[in-house]
């Protein structure tokens, strides 16, 4: 089984990615590297960063270049070099992408697959409308694709505490599908050049999703 791979998750917000990512960090290994969490961790724990970045999150806009590739950097520089890891929210503009293959030269590391979740406007405004976290174990959920087995009630830790992300409404969400549109999108093309671009339908269930990546990832 290959535990080392590297690869970076695309796809628009609520496409996906983070719930993938968690699944194959757990099945192979893999790190997930997730700059929203990471960022929304900062936040929680009231970092000098998460101090920096709440208002950027909430709004929907993107957190500065130097800020977050700066981030990925220490990421890298704290894991086993031989580790696999899966990013996800990173790259997001094409300066990141760039800062990226330095860095990943810089270590002797390269990137295997750049996977883009491709899935329709229509189905992320209700993936994110819809969507909550248990505070206290992480666990996702969805109010029309996933909820609760029991209402109100965490299935795996019982908890009755949920928290919803105060990006995750109409409004903001709309400047976060332009980013994703303008700045992000052209990302695409940059790994499709690079010859390792592999897009996979991301409509489906979860499990239907996971399958389409193991096979392109030959799992
Ligand atoms: P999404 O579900 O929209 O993909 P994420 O959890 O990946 O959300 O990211 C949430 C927010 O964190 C973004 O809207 C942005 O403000 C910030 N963020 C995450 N990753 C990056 C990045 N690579 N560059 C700049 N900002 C980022
Ligand atoms: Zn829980």
């Amino acid at each position: 089984m290959k535990a080392d791979l590297r690869i970076i998750f695309m796809g628009p917000p609520g496409g996906g990615k983070g719930t993938q990512a968690k699944i194959l960090q757990e099945k192979y290994g893999l790190e997930q590297i997730s700059t929203g969490d990471m960022f929304r961790a900062a936040i929680k724990n009231e970092t000098p960063l998460g101090v920096k970045v709440k208002a950027i999150l909430a709004s929907g806009a993107l957190v500065p270049d130097d800020v977050t590739c700066a981030l990925i950097a220490e990421k890298l520089d704290s894991m086993p070099k031989d580790k696999g890891f899966i990013l996800d929210g990173f790259p997001r503009t094409i300066p990141q992408a760039k800062a990226l293959d330095d860095m990943l030269s810089e270590r002797s590391l390269h990137l295997d697959y750049a996977i883009n979740l491709e899935v329709p406007d229509d189905y992320i405004i209700e993936r994110i409308a819809g969507r909550y976290t248990c505070s206290k174990c992480s666990a996702m959920y969805n109010d029309s694709s996933k909820p609760t087995k029991v209402a109100g009630v965490c299935d795996e830790c019982g908890s009755t505490e949920f928290v919803r992300r105060p990006d995750d409404n109409a409004e903001v969400l709309k400047s976060r599908l332009e980013n994703y549109r303008d700045l992000t999108a052209p990302l695409l093309p940059y790994y499709e050049e690079k010859g390792i671009l592999k897009s996979v339908d991301g409509v489906g269930t979860v499990g239907e999703v996971t399958n389409r990546i193991e096979k392109v990832l030959g799992y």
